[in-house]
């Protein structure tokens, strides 16, 4: 496996190499539309978002709404902000499930929920700028960051703190310099959820910087385990004028080759959002914008459904992974992530997943690639079948028991 390119260079997108070896074909989950029936979830050899199984009804519904999309007309552009109808759909889902007041106007559709990360991390990155981010987090953060000149400050989210961010520490990191403050909650690659006293302290603190803004990273907003409630920062009246909202469509829908997502902007970024929207593609796939619709509009006992299947196997990776030498993994309460300690098995993270994934098969990723406080804890996705999770802890096992550090 070829190393990650590393995060400190400057000016270069960080490009995590999960496996050069896999094809597209690996990506690709070979459904049975129309109707919808089988799929062997043993077959797709590695594919994060085997949650697919358990949201058929909800695929084939969404699969129809496009191509009904298409079949209607739908194949020119679209507004850049996206089809009112969707940026509705969004408000108004907000609304029913965190009773926030969201406009449409305020709603962005983009391909996925990286563009909000890219978009938010450009207008407020620049040589001279601080950004805080967490770290171990999404790689994507501090590539960014880097990419604008701007220094990455890293929160550190430790696992003593059961991987939440502490309010205390992100806001003693604030500078004159600063700029963003990125949060992650539910969080890749540990599975932290921050508690609501300590976003209350973190919101609290920060009426003092208002020219700071916050970029909210919400993706895993559904995937909360353990009766934890997820805290939308659109909650939070003090900060609404400077907080961007990630979300979308990959996770809660298992929908990630779409690429469908949103942002909610504060009204003066708006403008901005939109330009470089128009500048960079336009608008989102017309027919994908009526797919994201029927997602967020149809049934959703799918997704509650997913993220059950998800806790149990929460579960298995948790207790398996505790059972290894020299492993310790405390309970991750949301996302699809476990983040096992792996300090007492003699191996660094990245050789260990190498090792792994080369000589048994089974592909983990070191920590490292999420941060410089990674190092010790390896990311284990368990978002596949709780067969092949089983086969890769005892595999895990035997080369625990069977290889020296290297
Ligand atoms: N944010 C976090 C924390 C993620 O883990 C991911 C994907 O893994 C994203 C954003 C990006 O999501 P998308 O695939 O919709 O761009």
């Amino acid at each position: 496996m070829a190393p990650a390119r590393e995060a400190s260079e400057e000016g270069t997108l960080t490009e995590i190499d999960l496996d050069p070896k896999f094809t597209d074909e690996d990506f690709t989950i070979k459904a049975p539309i129309p109707d919808g029936t089988e799929v062997n979830v043993e077959d797709v050899p590695r594919v994060e978002h085997v949650s697919y199984q358990w949201i058929q009804g909800k695929v084939v519904r969404v699969v129809e709404a496009a191509i009904k999309a298409l079949r209607d007309g739908h194949h020119g552009y679209t507004p850049a902000v996206g089809i009112l109808a969707l940026r509705e759909a969004v408000a108004s889902d907000l609304h029913k499930r965190f009773k926030v007041a969201v406009s449409p106007d305020s709603v962005m559709i983009f391909a996925g929920g990286k563009p909000t990360m890219f978009m938010s991390i450009l207008m407020f990155g620049e040589p001279g700028a601080d950004i805080l981010y967490p770290d171990p987090g999404f790689p994507i953060y501090r590539s960014m960051i880097e990419f604008t000149g701007a220094r990455p400050v890293p929160i550190p989210i430790r696992e003593e703190n059961n991987f939440a961010f502490s309010a205390d520490e992100t806001l003693s990191l604030i500078t004159p310099q600063t700029r963003l403050i990125i949060v992650n909650s539910p969080a890749n690659p540990t599975g932290g959820v921050t508690p609501k006293r300590e976003v209350d302290k973190l919101i609290a603190g920060l009426e003092a910087y208002p020219d700071v803004a916050i970029m909210s990273d919400e993706i895993y907003d559904h995937m909360l385990y353990d009766g934890e409630r997820h805290v939308c920062l659109l909650q939070y009246r003090s900060i609404r004028d400077r907080l961007i909202i990630l979300n979308g469509w990959s996770k809660t829908y298992a929908m990630t080759g779409w690429r469908m997502g949103y942002a909610i902007w504060p009204g003066k970024l708006y403008d901005y959002a939109r330009k470089l929207a128009v500048n960079l593609h336009s608008c989102v796939n017309a027919a994908t914008q009526y797919a994201g619709l029927a997602a967020l509009t149809g049934p959703q006992d799918e997704v509650a459904k997913m993220v059950a299947e998800f806790d149990k196997r929460r579960k298995v990776v948790v207790e398996g992974l505790n059972r290894l030498p020299g492993m310790s993994c405390a309970t991750p309460k949301g996302a699809f992530y476990a983040f096992p300690n792996i300090k007492r098995t003699g191996w660094k993270a990245k050789p260990l997943a190498s090792a792994l994934l080369e000589d048994s098969g089974v592909a983990l990723i070191g920590g490292p690639d999420f941060g410089v406080l990674g190092e010790g804890y390896v990311r284990v996705s368990y978002a596949n079948s709780t067969a092949n999770i089983v086969r890769a802890l005892d595999r895990i096992g035997e080369f625990l028991a069977n290889r020296k550090a290297a």
